[in-house]
């Protein structure tokens, strides 16, 4: 950016700050972002102002296409009014109402619409803010099942490497990523890791589904020959993560890791909290792949993104094993101040109204091949060593500059944005998730911008 550009924005960002009543962003450190290198984001900001449909605008007033649905959670799209409207009526109505030992209507009704949606026998639910909530929420749910059944020896739990299953001390200790990890000390006790599914070396530029790799499963049963099967309790993946940089299960290989978990009374969990809600042409990976878990978390595309919420479904089995005991016990001592907040609750029922009517649960199944053909034109791009696509996601891996891995990653990211594109990076991995509300025209905007970015690499 040149020097007058930088100034124009720090002008128009100051006249927002004016406009708002707020101090002039003069260090803008008081904020400590997350997941940021904080001091390199103050020289050259990139802030959000308001948005719509597709489309974001900067504090400038430029236009941003959102190839990536803000964090892979506003899967309706921006500011629905639909949306909108709900939360505004709800917050007017009952802005607060606590769900220990008593309740509102609202979260009752939204449990019915979910288990409408969800495969069988995920018939209860459990709600959270976010996806790591969730995620920590359905490991306790794991433990505290199998003690209530008399196996409290069950404690061990299995994750894989390079998975991201958020931020709380659950699930940084399933998860695989070493940065989120390393930091924060031993994390839970017997915890253990499959490989993952990434293998660019034989799936390079694989269009859909990596051929090879379904022999991984087999980690799961190594693991059980070493500790016992009477000592773990549940298994978590992502059927497809994000996160983690976009890895693909090969076919067959969610159905052999159930399998495995059946014989052994392993519970499943599959960590939805991006391929829920439409991101693959179902509501939730689970019913595109026919691989039906104990356990789905969810957040993110519940609410689009416009209230923070997440969801964790619990099987039949598992909820029938909390409800034993005499009929005034508690049957499971967790829950946040949050759990089932109504203007969640508003907002994910208007949100779930707008998928159905506008069939937003199918849309990515139907653009699909376009989107596969947009994004496998990318092939041959400087720096480009595999791209990767299912339902509306994708994924462009470029090899990492001699000594700055990520580096690559992040200049992909500035300069899009200041194309007027919108993208994730995780590393060297460029990965895009568009609302599900994309037509045609939005995706070969999001091709070609992101086609000219990668050629001035
Ligand atoms: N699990 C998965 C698979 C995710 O991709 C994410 C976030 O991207 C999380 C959990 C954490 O969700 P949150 O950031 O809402 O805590």
């Amino acid at each position: 950016m040149s020097p007058q550009d930088d100034a124009l924005r720090r002008t128009a960002l100051a006249d927002h700050y004016a406009a708002q009543n707020l101090a002039a962003p003069a260090a803008m450190d008081a904020f400590w972002m997350p997941f940021t290198a904080n001091r390199q984001f103050r020289g050259t900001p990139r802030l959000l102002a308001s948005a719509e449909g597709m489309y974001y605008r900067d504090v400038d007033g430029r236009q941003i296409l959102d190839g990536t649905a803000g964090l892979w959670c506003c899967n309706a799209g921006h500011a629905r009014p639909r949306i909108v409207e709900a939360v505004a009526r709800q917050v007017a109505t009952l802005d607060f109402a606590p769900n220990f030992q008593m309740g509102s209507p609202l979260p009752f009704v939204l449990a019915e619409r979910l288990k409408a949606i969800a495969p069988r026998p995920l018939d209860h639910v459990f709600y959270t803010n976010s996806g790591s909530e969730s995620v920590d929420t359905a490991l306790k749910i794991a433990l505290a099942y199998h003690r209530a059944r008399g196996e409290g020896q069950r404690i061990r739990l299995i994750g894989r490497e390079n998975a991201y299953h958020g931020v709380g001390f659950g699930g940084i200790s399933v998860g695989g990523l070493p940065n989120n990890r390393k930091w924060f000390g031993p994390g839970l006790p017997a915890v253990d890791h499959l490989r993952h599914t990434l293998d660019i070396g034989r799936n390079a530029f694989s269009r859909g589904l990596p051929a090879h790799g379904v022999e991984l499963a087999e980690d799961l049963e190594r693991l059980v020959q070493l500790h016992d099967a009477s000592t773990i309790a549940a298994v978590i993946i992502e059927p497809i993560s994000g996160s983690a940089g976009v890895i693909l299960p090969p076919p067959g290989y969610l159905q052999r890791i159930r399998e495995i978990c059946d014989r052994h009374g392993i519970l499943l969990i599959f960590d939805e909290v991006i391929t829920g809600f439409g991101r693959v042409g179902e509501p939730f990976a689970a019913q595109r792949f026919g691989v039906t878990p104990d356990m789905m978390t969810t957040a993110k595309g519940l609410t689009s993104g416009c209230v923070p919420m997440g969801a964790v479904f619990v099987s039949e089995m598992i909820h029938r094993a909390f409800m034993q005991g005499a009929d005034s016990a508690i049957d499971l001592f967790h829950g946040y101040t949050y759990t089932g907040h109504p203007l969640a609750c508003a907002a994910a029922l208007a949100t779930l109204d707008t998928y159905e009517e506008e069939g937003l649960f199918t849309r990515a199944l139907e653009l699909e091949a376009y989107w596969q053909e947009g994004l496998h034109a990318l092939r041959g791009k400087p720096h480009v060593i595999d791209i990767r696509n299912y339902g509306l996601i994708g994924a462009v891996e470029l090899a990492p500059q001699d000594g700055a891995p990520g580096a690559r990653g992040y200049q992909v990211l500035e300069r899009a944005f200041r194309k007027g594109l919108l993208v994730r990076i995780t590393g060297d991995t460029v990965a895009l998730s568009p609302p599900l509300i994309v037509e045609r025209r939005h995706i070969d905007d999001i091709f070609s911008m992101l086609g000219e970015v990668l050629d001035g690499l």
